[in-house]
């Protein structure tokens, strides 16, 4: 089985990203939010749904209930009624409601900075958690989501499909600076080139360095 050491691993991806970062300047999370706390709530919303449409939600969401103090005393009914379109809005608006309580409970009305804190909210994995910690607060983590799956797998940074194993992987794989900005990195060209099913290999900056090149533009590359 052919293997690729971990300084090669590293240095193959300091140039990856040194690529994305001169492609996607702006780069940056996608959820609108005002607060750790909104940012908490969007991040939650936008499982299994698209970070536009959970956009779309959260103007009248946070209109209503902006802080952990007013979402802990919302009816569920009514917040499963203003993220319905987010799917799966009966477990998401529990969540919620049970998040803001905890928070209220245990915390103060403030989303804790520590990752222990985070996991234990309703709702709330390592994704989530991570997602808070490095664009609510600053502090590294690395957010893997399906866009990061998928690339890091076309990418042969990993070869493993779940997040928590990924998670560890690259932490050791990508410089801890560019933790955060990696997966928001990622998730632009995702959108961009790399997408799921139809990635545009012809046109993709990344092509030198990844081993899933489609072989014919590989060729017309190289020309
Ligand atoms: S070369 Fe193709 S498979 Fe590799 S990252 Fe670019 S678009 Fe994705």
């Amino acid at each position: 089985m052919l293997r690729e050491s971990l300084k090669n691993k590293q240095e193959r991806m300091r140039r990856i990203i040194g690529r994305l970062y001169e492609t996607y300047p702006n780069s940056k999370c996608s959820l609108e939010h005002r607060s750790p706390f909104q940012l908490l709530i969007s991040t939650m919303l936008s499982a299994q749904c698209t970070d536009e449409r959970v956009n779309k939600v959260t103007p009248e969401l946070f209109k209503f209930y902006p802080t952990a103090l007013a979402m802990a005393a919302a009816p569920v009914e009514h917040l499963a009624e203003l993220v319905r379109s987010t799917g799966f809005f009966n477990s998401k608006s529990k969540n919620m409601s049970a998040c803001a309580i905890m928070l209220m409970e245990q915390h103060g009305g403030e989303v804790p900075p520590d990752q222990d804190a985070l996991v234990k909210l309703p709702g709330v994995g390592r994704k989530t958690a991570n997602v808070v910690l490095g664009t609510g607060f600053h502090i590294p983590g690395v957010v893997v989501d399906t866009h990061v799956i998928r690339i890091g797998n076309l990418l042969r940074m990993t070869n493993q499909k779940d997040a928590v194993k990924i998670e560890f992987e690259l932490q050791k794989i990508i410089e801890k600076e560019h933790w955060v900005m990696f997966t928001h990195l990622i998730i632009d060209h995702g959108r961009a080139v790399c997408i799921a099913r139809r990635p545009q290999c012809h046109n993709c900056i990344l092509a030198e360095y990844c081993p899933s090149v489609l072989p014919e533009e590989a060729v017309k590359k190289k020309k």
